[in-house]
Protein backbone atom coordinates (compact mmCIF):
# COMPACT_ATOMS: atom_id res chain seq x y z
CA UNK A 1 0.00 0.00 0.00
CA UNK A 2 0.99 3.54 -0.30
CA UNK A 3 -0.08 4.61 2.81
CA UNK A 4 -1.89 7.50 2.10
CA UNK A 5 -4.35 8.81 4.89
CA UNK A 6 -7.79 8.08 5.45
CA UNK A 7 -9.91 10.26 7.33
CA UNK A 8 -12.61 7.70 8.42
CA UNK A 9 -10.20 4.68 8.60
CA UNK A 10 -9.64 3.56 12.15
CA UNK A 11 -6.10 3.78 13.69
CA UNK A 12 -5.26 0.12 13.37
CA UNK A 13 -5.74 0.41 9.06
CA UNK A 14 -4.23 3.38 9.17
CA UNK A 15 -1.31 2.35 7.45
CA UNK A 16 -2.78 0.21 4.98
CA UNK A 17 -5.41 3.40 4.06
CA UNK A 18 -5.37 4.86 0.82
CA UNK A 19 -5.36 3.17 -3.01
CA UNK A 20 -3.47 0.17 -3.27
CA UNK A 21 -0.50 0.55 -5.61
CA UNK A 22 -2.05 -2.14 -7.50
CA UNK A 23 -4.96 -0.24 -7.94
CA UNK A 24 -2.87 3.01 -9.08
CA UNK A 25 -0.85 1.05 -11.55
CA UNK A 26 -3.66 -0.97 -13.09
CA UNK A 27 -5.48 2.52 -13.11
CA UNK A 28 -2.60 4.17 -14.61
CA UNK A 29 -2.46 0.98 -17.64
CA UNK A 30 -6.01 1.96 -18.54
CA UNK A 31 -5.32 5.84 -18.94
CA UNK A 32 -2.12 5.12 -20.89
CA UNK A 33 -3.14 2.08 -22.96
CA UNK A 34 0.05 0.39 -21.22
CA UNK A 35 0.69 -3.20 -20.70
CA UNK A 36 -0.28 -4.10 -17.39
CA UNK A 37 2.25 -6.46 -16.36
CA UNK A 38 1.75 -5.28 -12.29
CA UNK A 39 -1.26 -7.46 -11.27
CA UNK A 40 -0.99 -11.03 -11.41
CA UNK A 41 -3.69 -12.68 -13.11
CA UNK A 42 -3.50 -15.03 -16.92
CA UNK A 43 -5.30 -13.04 -19.49
CA UNK A 44 -6.56 -16.62 -20.86
CA UNK A 45 -9.09 -18.53 -19.22
CA UNK A 46 -8.08 -22.17 -17.21
CA UNK A 47 -8.80 -25.80 -18.78
CA UNK A 48 -12.49 -25.63 -20.64
CA UNK A 49 -13.49 -28.98 -18.71
CA UNK A 50 -13.14 -26.73 -15.42
CA UNK A 51 -15.57 -24.06 -16.73
CA UNK A 52 -17.81 -26.50 -17.91
CA UNK A 53 -17.80 -28.16 -14.56
CA UNK A 54 -19.06 -24.87 -12.99
CA UNK A 55 -21.77 -24.36 -16.05
CA UNK A 56 -23.01 -27.69 -14.88
CA UNK A 57 -23.08 -27.10 -11.56
CA UNK A 58 -25.12 -23.75 -12.04
CA UNK A 59 -27.21 -25.49 -14.24
CA UNK A 60 -27.64 -28.56 -11.65
CA UNK A 61 -27.88 -28.23 -8.01
CA UNK A 62 -25.24 -26.20 -6.22
CA UNK A 63 -26.58 -22.79 -5.95
CA UNK A 64 -27.67 -22.31 -2.53
CA UNK A 65 -25.31 -22.34 0.68
CA UNK A 66 -22.72 -24.96 0.38
CA UNK A 67 -22.07 -26.68 4.03
CA UNK A 68 -19.88 -24.54 6.44
CA UNK A 69 -16.65 -26.36 6.03
CA UNK A 70 -18.00 -26.67 1.90
CA UNK A 71 -19.58 -29.64 -0.29
CA UNK A 72 -17.71 -32.82 0.22
CA UNK A 73 -16.77 -33.21 -3.20
CA UNK A 74 -14.26 -30.23 -3.13
CA UNK A 75 -12.84 -31.45 0.49
CA UNK A 76 -12.54 -35.02 -0.98
CA UNK A 77 -10.42 -33.64 -4.29
CA UNK A 78 -8.84 -31.45 -1.83
CA UNK A 79 -7.48 -34.07 0.37
CA UNK A 80 -7.02 -36.58 -2.68
CA UNK A 81 -4.61 -33.78 -4.32
CA UNK A 82 -2.51 -33.42 -0.78
CA UNK A 83 -2.05 -36.95 -1.07
CA UNK A 84 -1.11 -37.36 -4.61
CA UNK A 85 1.25 -34.53 -5.07
CA UNK A 86 2.79 -34.22 -1.61
CA UNK A 87 1.88 -37.09 0.37
CA UNK A 88 0.04 -35.18 3.08
CA UNK A 89 -2.93 -36.77 4.62
CA UNK A 90 -5.77 -34.91 5.58
CA UNK A 91 -9.23 -36.10 6.65
CA UNK A 92 -11.83 -34.54 4.07
CA UNK A 93 -14.44 -35.08 6.77
CA UNK A 94 -12.76 -32.66 9.54
CA UNK A 95 -9.11 -31.88 7.82
CA UNK A 96 -9.97 -29.66 4.75
CA UNK A 97 -11.90 -26.27 5.31
CA UNK A 98 -13.19 -24.52 1.68
CA UNK A 99 -12.75 -20.64 1.63
CA UNK A 100 -13.21 -17.61 0.04
CA UNK A 101 -9.82 -17.54 -1.80
CA UNK A 102 -6.77 -18.17 0.08
CA UNK A 103 -6.94 -14.07 1.14
CA UNK A 104 -9.79 -15.53 3.50
CA UNK A 105 -7.99 -18.21 4.59
CA UNK A 106 -4.70 -16.12 5.71
CA UNK A 107 -7.39 -13.81 7.16
CA UNK A 108 -9.42 -16.29 9.07
CA UNK A 109 -6.04 -18.24 9.91
CA UNK A 110 -4.17 -15.26 11.55
CA UNK A 111 -7.59 -13.83 13.05
CA UNK A 112 -8.34 -17.23 14.91
CA UNK A 113 -4.83 -17.83 15.86
CA UNK A 114 -3.46 -14.53 17.40
CA UNK A 115 -4.38 -11.41 19.03
CA UNK A 116 -3.27 -7.89 21.00
CA UNK A 117 0.44 -8.58 22.54
CA UNK A 118 0.95 -11.89 19.88
CA UNK A 119 3.80 -11.44 17.48
CA UNK A 120 3.87 -12.79 14.35
CA UNK A 121 7.17 -13.86 12.36
CA UNK A 122 6.72 -13.42 8.56
CA UNK A 123 9.41 -12.31 5.59
CA UNK A 124 9.45 -9.21 3.58
CA UNK A 125 8.82 -8.59 0.90
CA UNK A 126 5.65 -9.64 1.65
CA UNK A 127 2.37 -10.38 0.05
CA UNK A 128 0.52 -7.22 1.26
CA UNK A 129 -2.32 -8.66 3.18
CA UNK A 130 -0.02 -10.69 5.50
CA UNK A 131 0.59 -6.97 7.60
CA UNK A 132 -2.45 -5.84 6.68
CA UNK A 133 -4.43 -9.18 8.43
CA UNK A 134 -1.74 -8.81 11.73
CA UNK A 135 -2.69 -5.43 12.49
CA UNK A 136 -6.74 -6.26 12.19
CA UNK A 137 -5.98 -9.32 14.52
CA UNK A 138 -4.08 -6.49 16.93
CA UNK A 139 -1.04 -8.73 16.49
CA UNK A 140 2.30 -6.89 15.41
CA UNK A 141 4.61 -8.49 13.07
CA UNK A 142 8.03 -9.22 12.92
CA UNK A 143 9.64 -8.97 9.72
CA UNK A 144 12.62 -11.00 8.69
CA UNK A 145 14.34 -10.07 5.11
CA UNK A 146 15.06 -11.74 1.95
CA UNK A 147 17.93 -10.22 0.60
CA UNK A 148 18.24 -9.77 -3.49
CA UNK A 149 19.30 -10.82 -5.47
CA UNK A 150 19.13 -14.94 -4.38
CA UNK A 151 16.29 -13.32 -1.88
CA UNK A 152 18.19 -15.93 1.13
CA UNK A 153 17.32 -14.95 4.48
CA UNK A 154 20.39 -15.33 7.44
CA UNK A 155 19.08 -18.00 9.97
CA UNK A 156 20.28 -15.82 13.18
CA UNK A 157 17.90 -13.17 11.77
CA UNK A 158 15.28 -15.34 12.16
CA UNK A 159 15.98 -17.03 15.13
CA UNK A 160 16.24 -13.43 16.67
CA UNK A 161 12.77 -12.31 15.40
CA UNK A 162 11.24 -15.27 17.61
CA UNK A 163 10.26 -14.77 21.01
CA UNK A 164 8.25 -15.74 23.97
CA UNK A 165 4.90 -13.36 22.74
CA UNK A 166 5.39 -15.18 18.94
CA UNK A 167 2.15 -17.09 18.30
CA UNK A 168 2.66 -17.41 14.48
CA UNK A 169 4.87 -17.81 11.81
CA UNK A 170 3.60 -16.84 8.24
CA UNK A 171 5.45 -18.53 5.38
CA UNK A 172 4.95 -18.10 1.81
CA UNK A 173 6.24 -20.73 -0.57
CA UNK A 174 6.89 -20.21 -3.94
CA UNK A 175 7.03 -16.69 -2.77
CA UNK A 176 5.31 -13.62 -4.01
CA UNK A 177 6.95 -11.19 -5.02
CA UNK A 178 10.29 -12.64 -5.01
CA UNK A 179 9.84 -15.97 -7.35
CA UNK A 180 11.92 -17.77 -4.58
CA UNK A 181 11.28 -21.43 -3.66
CA UNK A 182 11.97 -21.89 -0.25
CA UNK A 183 15.14 -25.22 -0.07
CA UNK A 184 14.23 -27.81 2.09
CA UNK A 185 17.23 -26.81 4.57
CA UNK A 186 15.20 -23.60 5.04
CA UNK A 187 12.36 -24.75 5.46
CA UNK A 188 13.83 -27.09 8.56
CA UNK A 189 15.69 -24.16 9.76
CA UNK A 190 11.96 -22.90 9.72
CA UNK A 191 10.63 -25.84 11.08
CA UNK A 192 13.31 -26.21 14.15
CA UNK A 193 12.23 -22.72 15.20
CA UNK A 194 8.23 -23.24 14.84
CA UNK A 195 8.96 -26.57 17.22
CA UNK A 196 11.32 -24.94 19.86
CA UNK A 197 8.93 -22.01 20.58
CA UNK A 198 5.64 -24.12 19.89
CA UNK A 199 4.98 -21.66 17.29
CA UNK A 200 1.84 -22.49 14.89
CA UNK A 201 2.72 -21.93 11.04
CA UNK A 202 0.20 -20.74 8.01
CA UNK A 203 2.09 -21.54 4.98
CA UNK A 204 0.57 -19.93 1.64
CA UNK A 205 1.27 -22.34 -1.14
CA UNK A 206 -1.16 -20.54 -3.57
CA UNK A 207 1.52 -20.94 -6.23
CA UNK A 208 2.19 -24.80 -5.43
CA UNK A 209 2.11 -25.80 -8.96
CA UNK A 210 4.30 -23.13 -10.47
CA UNK A 211 7.59 -24.15 -10.03
CA UNK A 212 10.24 -24.33 -12.62
CA UNK A 213 13.80 -25.79 -13.43
CA UNK A 214 14.96 -28.22 -11.35
CA UNK A 215 13.37 -26.59 -8.45
CA UNK A 216 10.29 -28.10 -5.93
CA UNK A 217 7.68 -27.09 -3.90
CA UNK A 218 8.10 -29.05 -0.73
CA UNK A 219 5.29 -28.20 2.01
CA UNK A 220 6.26 -26.98 5.38
CA UNK A 221 3.49 -29.37 6.92
CA UNK A 222 5.27 -32.53 5.40
CA UNK A 223 9.08 -31.51 7.35
CA UNK A 224 9.81 -33.32 10.69
CA UNK A 225 7.23 -32.45 13.74
CA UNK A 226 5.54 -29.70 11.50
CA UNK A 227 1.93 -32.01 10.90
CA UNK A 228 0.46 -30.65 14.13
CA UNK A 229 1.34 -27.02 14.20
CA UNK A 230 0.87 -26.00 10.54
CA UNK A 231 -2.02 -24.60 8.78
CA UNK A 232 -1.67 -25.48 4.86
CA UNK A 233 -3.22 -22.63 2.23
CA UNK A 234 -3.75 -23.22 -1.06
CA UNK A 235 -6.63 -22.16 -4.13
CA UNK A 236 -7.81 -22.81 -7.30
CA UNK A 237 -7.23 -19.75 -8.87
CA UNK A 238 -3.48 -19.82 -10.12
CA UNK A 239 -3.53 -23.69 -10.71
CA UNK A 240 -6.25 -23.75 -12.87
CA UNK A 241 -6.27 -20.07 -14.58
CA UNK A 242 -9.57 -19.08 -12.50
CA UNK A 243 -8.32 -16.15 -10.22
CA UNK A 244 -12.02 -14.49 -9.84
CA UNK A 245 -13.82 -17.69 -8.52
CA UNK A 246 -11.83 -17.30 -5.53
CA UNK A 247 -12.05 -20.83 -4.08
CA UNK A 248 -9.30 -21.76 -1.39
CA UNK A 249 -8.99 -23.81 1.25
CA UNK A 250 -6.95 -24.67 4.45
CA UNK A 251 -5.59 -28.40 5.34
CA UNK A 252 -4.35 -28.59 9.30
CA UNK A 253 -5.06 -31.21 12.29
CA UNK A 254 -8.84 -30.77 13.06
CA UNK A 255 -8.41 -28.55 16.14
CA UNK A 256 -6.69 -26.00 14.55
CA UNK A 257 -9.42 -26.40 11.24
CA UNK A 258 -12.16 -25.85 13.35
CA UNK A 259 -10.57 -22.88 15.27
CA UNK A 260 -9.93 -21.18 11.53
CA UNK A 261 -13.60 -21.92 10.70
CA UNK A 262 -14.80 -20.21 13.50
CA UNK A 263 -13.21 -17.33 12.22
CA UNK A 264 -13.91 -18.15 8.25
CA UNK A 265 -17.73 -18.48 9.33
CA UNK A 266 -17.98 -14.44 10.55
CA UNK A 267 -16.47 -13.23 7.43
CA UNK A 268 -18.35 -15.44 4.44
CA UNK A 269 -19.50 -17.62 6.53
CA UNK A 270 -19.42 -19.90 2.68
CA UNK A 271 -19.10 -18.96 -0.99
CA UNK A 272 -18.99 -19.66 -4.13
CA UNK A 273 -21.53 -22.96 -4.61
CA UNK A 274 -21.19 -23.57 -8.36
CA UNK A 275 -17.12 -23.44 -8.57
CA UNK A 276 -16.50 -25.45 -5.55
CA UNK A 277 -17.75 -28.60 -7.74
CA UNK A 278 -15.45 -26.82 -10.71
CA UNK A 279 -12.72 -26.60 -8.85
CA UNK A 280 -13.00 -30.01 -7.59
CA UNK A 281 -12.61 -31.37 -11.17
CA UNK A 282 -9.47 -29.13 -11.94
CA UNK A 283 -7.87 -30.98 -9.21
CA UNK A 284 -8.88 -34.32 -10.54
CA UNK A 285 -6.39 -32.96 -13.92
CA UNK A 286 -4.02 -35.48 -15.02
CA UNK A 287 -0.42 -34.99 -14.27
CA UNK A 288 0.23 -33.90 -17.56
CA UNK A 289 -1.84 -30.79 -17.09
CA UNK A 290 0.42 -29.53 -14.28
CA UNK A 291 3.87 -30.20 -15.94
CA UNK A 292 1.99 -28.46 -18.97
CA UNK A 293 0.92 -25.26 -16.66
CA UNK A 294 4.58 -25.28 -15.38
CA UNK A 295 6.57 -25.47 -18.98
CA UNK A 296 4.18 -23.21 -20.41
CA UNK A 297 5.17 -20.29 -17.07
CA UNK A 298 8.33 -21.18 -17.11
CA UNK A 299 8.75 -20.27 -21.48
CA UNK A 300 6.88 -17.11 -20.27
CA UNK A 301 9.25 -16.39 -17.57
CA UNK A 302 12.27 -17.13 -20.06
CA UNK A 303 11.14 -14.90 -22.68
CA UNK A 304 10.56 -12.07 -20.33
CA UNK A 305 13.94 -12.30 -18.58
CA UNK A 306 15.39 -11.96 -21.57
CA UNK A 307 13.71 -9.05 -22.63
CA UNK A 308 14.31 -7.03 -19.62
CA UNK A 309 17.88 -8.01 -19.91
CA UNK A 310 17.62 -6.77 -23.17
CA UNK A 311 16.14 -4.28 -22.14
CA UNK A 312 19.00 -2.95 -18.88
CA UNK A 313 17.37 -4.07 -16.55
CA UNK A 314 18.59 -6.70 -14.24
CA UNK A 315 16.12 -9.78 -13.47
CA UNK A 316 16.36 -11.93 -10.45
CA UNK A 317 15.47 -15.39 -12.50
CA UNK A 318 12.94 -16.46 -10.46
CA UNK A 319 12.38 -20.19 -9.60
CA UNK A 320 8.31 -20.20 -9.49
CA UNK A 321 5.60 -17.98 -9.50
CA UNK A 322 4.30 -15.23 -11.69
CA UNK A 323 7.05 -12.87 -11.01
CA UNK A 324 9.74 -11.42 -11.99
CA UNK A 325 11.81 -9.26 -9.64
CA UNK A 326 14.13 -6.65 -11.88
CA UNK A 327 16.73 -4.39 -10.57
CA UNK A 328 15.77 -1.18 -12.20
CA UNK A 329 19.76 0.61 -11.53
CA UNK A 330 21.83 -0.26 -14.67
CA UNK A 331 19.24 1.93 -15.76
CA UNK A 332 20.20 4.77 -13.85
CA UNK A 333 17.06 4.68 -11.79
CA UNK A 334 16.97 3.89 -7.82
CA UNK A 335 13.26 4.42 -6.81
CA UNK A 336 11.00 2.12 -7.88
CA UNK A 337 7.85 4.15 -7.33
CA UNK A 338 8.89 6.45 -9.51
CA UNK A 339 10.14 4.59 -11.77
CA UNK A 340 7.03 2.65 -11.98
CA UNK A 341 4.74 5.42 -11.91
CA UNK A 342 6.67 6.84 -15.05
CA UNK A 343 7.39 4.08 -16.73
CA UNK A 344 3.97 4.03 -18.58
CA UNK A 345 4.67 7.21 -19.68
CA UNK A 346 8.15 6.00 -20.63
CA UNK A 347 7.12 3.15 -22.74
CA UNK A 348 4.08 1.66 -22.61
CA UNK A 349 4.14 -0.81 -19.85
CA UNK A 350 3.04 -0.84 -16.44
CA UNK A 351 5.47 -2.94 -13.24
CA UNK A 352 4.73 -2.72 -9.66
CA UNK A 353 7.53 -1.04 -6.59
CA UNK A 354 8.59 -3.58 -4.53
CA UNK A 355 8.83 -1.13 -2.16
CA UNK A 356 5.64 -1.08 -1.18
CA UNK A 357 5.92 -4.84 0.12
CA UNK A 358 8.45 -4.22 2.15
CA UNK A 359 8.84 -2.18 5.66
CA UNK A 360 12.28 -1.12 4.89
CA UNK A 361 11.60 0.97 1.63
CA UNK A 362 15.48 0.83 1.30
CA UNK A 363 15.22 -3.16 1.01
CA UNK A 364 13.20 -3.08 -2.02
CA UNK A 365 13.62 0.63 -3.49
CA UNK A 366 15.63 -0.55 -6.54
CA UNK A 367 13.45 -3.37 -7.31
CA UNK A 368 9.84 -3.75 -9.81
CA UNK A 369 8.04 -6.75 -10.27
CA UNK A 370 6.73 -7.97 -13.94
CA UNK A 371 4.15 -10.65 -14.00
CA UNK A 372 4.63 -13.01 -16.83
CA UNK A 373 1.34 -14.74 -17.11
CA UNK A 374 0.17 -13.29 -19.79
CA UNK A 375 -0.26 -14.61 -23.66
CA UNK A 376 3.22 -14.62 -25.13
CA UNK A 377 2.01 -12.37 -27.57
CA UNK A 378 1.34 -10.02 -25.23
CA UNK A 379 4.63 -10.37 -23.63
CA UNK A 380 6.14 -9.47 -26.80
CA UNK A 381 4.75 -6.58 -27.15
CA UNK A 382 5.99 -5.41 -23.89
CA UNK A 383 9.73 -6.78 -24.54
CA UNK A 384 9.69 -4.82 -27.90
CA UNK A 385 8.46 -1.76 -25.42
CA UNK A 386 10.96 -1.76 -23.01
CA UNK A 387 13.62 -1.98 -25.74
CA UNK A 388 13.01 1.29 -25.67
CA UNK A 389 14.35 2.28 -22.77
CA UNK A 390 17.75 1.27 -23.81
CA UNK A 391 17.71 3.67 -26.31
CA UNK A 392 16.62 6.97 -23.89
N1 LIG B 1 -1.32 -15.50 -1.59
C1 LIG B 1 -0.44 -15.00 -2.48
C2 LIG B 1 1.01 -15.11 -2.21
C3 LIG B 1 -0.90 -14.38 -3.65
O1 LIG B 1 -0.03 -13.88 -4.52
C4 LIG B 1 -2.30 -14.30 -3.87
C5 LIG B 1 -2.87 -13.66 -5.11
N2 LIG B 1 -2.16 -12.63 -5.67
C6 LIG B 1 -3.17 -14.83 -2.92
C7 LIG B 1 -2.65 -15.41 -1.79
C8 LIG B 1 -4.64 -14.70 -3.07
O2 LIG B 1 -5.21 -15.91 -3.46
P1 LIG B 1 -6.78 -15.99 -3.75
O3 LIG B 1 -7.04 -15.29 -5.03
O4 LIG B 1 -7.03 -17.46 -3.81
O5 LIG B 1 -7.48 -15.34 -2.62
Amino acid sequence: MTGEHSPFLCNRLQEFGGASVFAEMSALAVRTGAINLGQGFPDTNGPPAVAEAAIEAIRGDFNQYPPGIGYPVLRRAVADHQKRFWGLEFDPDTEVLITAGATEAITAAILALCGPGDEVVTFEPYFDIYPADISMAGAERRLVQLRPPAYTFDPDELAAAFGPRTRVLVLNSPHNPTGKVFSVAELDTIARLCVEHDVIAITDEVYEHLVFDQNVHVPLAGRPQMADRTVTISSGGKTLSFTGWKIGWVCARGELVRAVQAAKQLLTYVSGGPFQPAVAVGLGLDDGFYTGLAADLQARRDLLCAGLSAAGFEPAVPQGTYYITADIRPLGASDGLEFCRALPEMCGVVAVPVQVLCDDKELGAPFVRFAACKRPEVLTEAVERLATLANR
